[in-house]
């Protein structure tokens, strides 16, 4: 039996992909549906597509909008495929805190707002075997 959820569930899978009208395809294949909205961050130079996979998690395709974009020197090093997995917590300010505390290494020292009016920060691939992670509160 799983144990019960904990102060972390997964909120989104993030995937750089060079054309969200190409990649979507196999994702709508597999039987997700995508919110007809895409949304432009220009902070982060991306265009976004969403596709809710249960009551908690989404898959979120990030399209480089310009060469200068993060997204698109990943996909310039690494190929298309998962760029973060973002997990769900209470309180982000405490958790970057507690972590950095035990010694793993953030992007930013403070969260900072993200998409949707979250607040969110990144564990660097460094200190977590590889994986870019997003913490992400939801605001109130
Ligand atoms: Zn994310």
């Amino acid at each position: 039996m799983l144990p019960e959820l904990s102060d972390c569930i997964l909120d989104h899978i993030a995937i750089a992909v060079k054309s969200i009208d190409v990649s979507e395809k196999f994702y709508k294949d597999l039987g997700l549906t995508f919110a007809p909205e895409r949304e432009i961050v220009e902070e982060q130079k991306v265009k976004t597509a969403f596709a809710n996979i249960d009551v908690n998690a989404h898959i979120e395709l990030l399209e480089p909008t310009d060469p200068e974009s993060t997204i698109q020197k990943f996909i310039d090093t690494k190929g298309e495929g998962i760029h973060h997995i973002c997990f769900k917590v209470k309180d982000v300010v405490a958790k970057t805190n507690e972590l950095t505390a035990k010694g793993y290494r953030f992007i930013y020292p403070a969260p900072r707002l993200g998409a949707g009016g979250c607040m969110v920060n990144f564990m660097h691939p460094k200190s977590t075997g590889g994986v870019l992670i997003e913490l992400s509160q939801r605001p109130e």
